[in-house]
């Protein structure tokens, strides 16, 4: 069953809701225009930053915990190049993990990452889930977890 989650507050809607009429016209808890669907359920935690991105990965919406996390207002992101933008970096990974999504149109989840919140001259380690778009626009999510110390 397909589960929704609103970029902007997380809030996640069961597909069986969708088939009821309540989807997906916006999110039932914030009002937000969209919620993005997702292939299994995903629970993002209160400082997971929630950034949704067209097939060129530019950002469409910083959402849930994106200023929060990053420091970054939306409008500074927002058209960008998601990439760029958070100067996110997969130090780990033998692939761009954010074309292995759009491209295979598979999940991947857990990824070790870097991004430089604004104004700091060090990257800060985070973990990253990335989510392919199921509509024939083609985009993503990209769910930014900040690691845990320790
Ligand atoms: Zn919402």
């Amino acid at each position: 069953m397909a589960v929704f989650i609103c970029p902007r507050c997380a809030h996640r809607v069961a597909g069986a809701e969708r088939a009821e009429g309540h989807q997906p016209r916006g999110c039932p808890s914030c009002g937000f225009g969209f919620v993005f669907e997702l292939m299994d359920d995903y629970y993002a935690g209160p400082l997971t930053a929630l950034v949704c991105c067209d097939r060129d990965r530019r950002v469409l919406v910083a959402g849930h915990a994106t200023t929060t996390l990053t420091g970054w207002a939306e409008g500074d992101l927002i058209g960008r190049e998601v990439a760029e933008a958070l100067g996110l970096s997969f130090p780990g990974s033998p692939d761009d993990p954010i074309a292995r999504a759009i491209e295979w149109g598979v999940r991947v989840l857990a990824e070790p990452c870097a991004f430089r919140p604004l104004g700091l001259d060090a990257d800060r380690e985070a973990v990253a889930d990335i989510f392919p778009a199921y509509d024939d626009d083609g985009g993503l999510l990209i769910a930014l977890t900040p690691a845990t110390k320790g």
